[in-house]
């Protein structure tokens, strides 16, 4: 018996159901399995389930997993954590998606990490949709202007938007929170980019992401349990 089985088909019903609820077909939307903190095996015991999308918020952490997975086909890694610029080489090598890009330099040095061939690296905009100070991505008054700049990068394919709800509980303020990530959608389709991508929702505020729009969720917790605290040591290796 697979021990991550129960929480991948409970999620699977979870986004089902709440599709559903906003009158949406549940195929347009993805899920991506956020396995940081957890080792290959429980990311092997996801792939058997069906999961092809693994999400790591650390280039460092992903790596030994992404070469201790190698025999598996048709993986596809996402980073879903800050980016620092030394780190953006190697994501580019090895990262299909980048969820945070926040900047524009960070973006032209991603573009130019794939130059040396294959297809160009997905990516999207990271934008602060809490308003807490503390949290990354640029404000939504910037989101489409970076956008422009990221869309004309030649090595990358700019997707769409990312965000992060502030942990609340409360269905209204998430759902006010990921509109706005839905506006940066709908005005840079006007400002006439082609993007197919809201980034947001997580275990605790999933329903509410699928209700505004959501047409990828980052799960973790829901699938894998609740994660492990990270040792010191490697989160001083990766500031
Ligand atoms: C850890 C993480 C997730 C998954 O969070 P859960 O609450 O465990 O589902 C999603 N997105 C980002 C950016 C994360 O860092």
């Amino acid at each position: 018996m697979s021990p991550v089985r129960d929480g991948w088909q409970g999620v699977g019903e979870r986004i089902v159901a709440a599709a559903r609820a906003a009158g949406r077909e549940s195929h347009t939307v993805r899920l991506l399995a956020v396995s940081k903190t957890f080792p290959p095996q429980a990311i092997r015991d996801v792939y058997a389930l069906g999961q092809r999308a693994f999400g790591e918020n650390y280039v460092q952490e992903a790596l030994p997993k992404m070469d201790a997975l190698a025999d598996l086909p048709g993986l596809e890694w996402h980073l879903i954590g800050p980016l620092q610029s030394n780190k953006a080489r190697l994501a580019a090598e090895r990262f299909h998606w980048v969820h945070t890009v926040d900047r524009l330099r960070i973006a032209e040095r991603l573009s130019a990490a794939r130059a040396g061939g294959g297809p160009p690296l997905n990516v999207c905009v990271q934008v602060n949709i809490s308003g807490e100070p503390t949290k990354s991505g640029v404000p939504p008054q910037d989101a489409v202007a970076l956008a422009r700049g990221v869309s004309v990068l030649p090595h990358l394919r700019l997707r769409g938007f990312m965000g992060i709800a502030e942990p609340s509980g409360d269905a209204g303020r998430q759902r006010a929170q990921f509109r706005t990530l839905a506006r940066c959608l709908e005005a840079s389709r006007a400002a006439g980019m082609s993007l197919d991508t809201l980034s947001m929702g997580m275990s605790d505020d999933l329903e509410s992401a699928i209700a505004e729009g959501a047409t990828l969720v980052r799960v973790g917790t829901a699938i894998f349990g609740p994660r492990p605290a990270r040792p010191a040591t490697v989160r001083q290796a990766e500031p």
